[in-house]
């Protein structure tokens, strides 16, 4: 049997490493265009902020590597020009010598990957323009960035590259400026924990320009939509990706989200013996069984794998992602998993959220403080999503979402979970079990959170809500919510008696505990409406300097 793959990083070579394990015998080549394989994509912006100086540690692996260990054949430098099923043959041009040679192939692995996508702009050809896919792109930013003693990069865009490459820029001392056309940063996060990066970036001094797009790029200023005029001798695109598809598209396999292959569960195009894997692909979202686009190296790996197994006869099969993501911007920690309340609201989910604003462990040995927002589902209780903004302690809580979430967990399943606590590493009831009993007090419980946005909305149509402040004298002192009145828990137990238990009451402290006690007291009391704000004084501050 002859295994042929294309592409060589990350999905092709699970998929060739995979393969060999299972069968001994059959011939395995990876036709890879670049000169680099099997590298670390993920690393590349550690290397341009030089905490990563080693080249090598980010492309440890060479042909030389894949034939010793594994007898698989790599020739780099080699580009298939096209497929033809019907034969089984692919062409394929050695870009070196420039001759074209015939292969064919029993199996054929699409691995090809996906480019940086280029958006339309005046002077995007100029050579202080950059993207950054491979460890070429990356080798040239560097190079340039040393040559020309860079000290002004503007990037366009801020998903987690674009983040993560500026925290790298600003550690050189370079002064960036990041451009994005959303009306908010991180297009990932629902908008009132992308609120709390684009705090974080505001504090590290970056300047972050929201809303506008590029108009034209001169050598060193860039001309925005909105007029502004930004200094960069250095501009970074890094506007997404699309998956390189034209090569299947040709062979007539079919294309489905994004132009990605379609491939069912055992990574199999329409097209008899024709595989595909990780950026190239489209996948299926674990929540809502629908197609969705998330070229990830950890998906890549993992369908790479799954590729390896069922083309050598094994039973491996691909079951879907939740686009579980995570990254680090100065000393934040970004993570998400699952369906934002934005994206479970386009899915027709009625969606129950909370903000939980927890230390990661206990404030005496130094614990930081992390928002958690947890998506659940009012009608089944279902988890269906957490967001998570932090200094320490997000990677691990994210992944728990991810493991609750996959195996189905309701919202009430988090605070049974036996999860591990000594004080240097959690607090004794962990800030993901909080988030399952907020949730699970929302929707079986009758305790209400309510957001910012909410509020404003509940205040128009009932001007007479309540809005109690239970926090201690000083902290209301210095500020509190428009028409709030002090009352804490203790003194509020003594007032029951003179309120109005028919009119809607708002409570709220820093972060929602204190508030959640004074919610109990009116409704064990007898109140009808009494709503907790969500995140407390805190998260309510946070989004009103949105605009920051
Ligand atoms: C800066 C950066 C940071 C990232 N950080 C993370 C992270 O933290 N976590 C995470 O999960 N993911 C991250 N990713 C994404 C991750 O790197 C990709 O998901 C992963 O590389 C995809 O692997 P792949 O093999 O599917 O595709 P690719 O890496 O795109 O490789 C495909 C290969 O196929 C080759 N090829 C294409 N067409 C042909 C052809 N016709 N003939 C021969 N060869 C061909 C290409 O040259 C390419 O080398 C990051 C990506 C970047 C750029």
């Amino acid at each position: 049997m002859r295994i042929v793959i294309i592409g060589a990083v990350a999905a092709g070579t699970s998929a060739a490493a995979k393969a060999r394990r299972n069968n001994e015998t059959a011939e395995i080549v990876i036709y890879e265009k670049d000169n680099y394989i099997s590298y670390s994509g993920c690393g590349m912006p550690y290397y341009l902020g030089d905490e990563v100086v080693d080249l090598q540690k980010l492309t440890p692996r060479n042909p030389d590597f894949f034939k010793t260990k594994y007898n698989v054949d790599v020739l780099i430098r080699h580009e298939v020009m096209s497929i033809s099923p019907t034969e089984k043959k692919i062409t394929v041009k050695n870009l070196e010598s420039g001759a074209v040679i015939v292969d064919y192939y029993d199996k054929l692995v699409i691995a090809t990957g996906a480019s940086a996508t280029v958006p339309p702009i005046l002077g995007a050809d100029r050579e202080h323009i950059f993207v950054l896919r491979s460890i070429n792109d990356m080798l040239r930013i560097k190079d340039f960035i040393n040559a020309k003693k860079i000290s002004k990069v503007a990037i366009v865009g801020t998903g987690f590259i674009g983040l993560e490459v500026c925290e790298n820029l600003v550690g050189l001392g370079i002064s960036v400026t990041l451009i994005e056309k959303l009306p908010q940063v991180t297009p990932g996060l629902d908008r009132d924990m992308a609120i709390h990066v684009l705090h974080h970036l505001k504090e590290k001094g970056i300047r972050v320009i929201l809303g506008a797009s590029i108009q034209s790029i001169e050598a060193e200023t860039i001309e925005l939509s909105n007029g502004v005029k930004v200094e960069a001798s250095m501009v970074l695109l890094s506007t997404g990706v699309r998956p390189n598809t034209a090569l299947a598209k040709a062979a007539g396999i079919s294309l489905g989200t994004a132009n990605a292959i379609q491939v069912n569960s055992k990574m199999q195009t329409n097209i008899n013996d024709i595989y595909a894997c990780g950026d190239c692909i489209e996948h299926f979202h674990l929540i809502t069984n629908k197609p969705v686009y998330r070229p990830l190296g950890s998906t890549a790996n993992k369908t790479g794998r799954i590729t390896g197994d069922q083309i050598t006869g094994g039973s491996l099969e691909f079951r879907g992602i939740l686009g579980t993501g995570i990254f680090r911007v100065f000393e934040m920690t970004v993570a998400t998993t699952g369906l934002s309340e934005k994206e479970a609201i386009d899915e027709g989910f009625d969606p129950v959220i909370c903000h939980n604003i927890k230390p990661h462990k206990p404030e005496y040995l130094n614990g930081k403080e992390m928002v958690i927002k947890g998506v659940a589902d009012r009608k089944t209780g279902r988890l269906l999503g957490a967001q998570i903004v932090g200094k320490e302690g997000v990677d691990k809580r994210i992944d728990v979402f991810a493991t609750a979430i996959t195996f189905q967990a309701k919202v009430e399943d988090l605070f049974h979970l036996d999860l591990a606590y000594a004080p240097p590493f959690s607090t004794t009831k962990d800030p993901v079990m909080y988030t399952g009993m907020i949730l699970d007090n929302i929707i079986h419980r009758n305790r209400p959170v309510i957001t910012k946005t909410e509020l404003q909305k509940l205040q128009k149509q009932h001007p007479e809500t309540h809005i109690m402040d239970a926090r201690a004298v000083a902290q209301f002192k210095k500020d509190h919510l428009e028409n709030a009145e002090n009352m804490m828990p203790e003194n509020l137990r003594k007032k029951t008696a003179k309120l109005d238990p028919e009119k809607p009451y708002i409570v709220y402290c820093n972060k929602g505990t204190t508030g959640n006690a004074a919610q109990n007291i009116l409704l064990n009391n007898g109140f009808k409406k009494v709503f907790n704000l969500s995140g407390g004084f805190k998260q309510y501050k946070a989004e009103q300097e949105d605009s920051l």
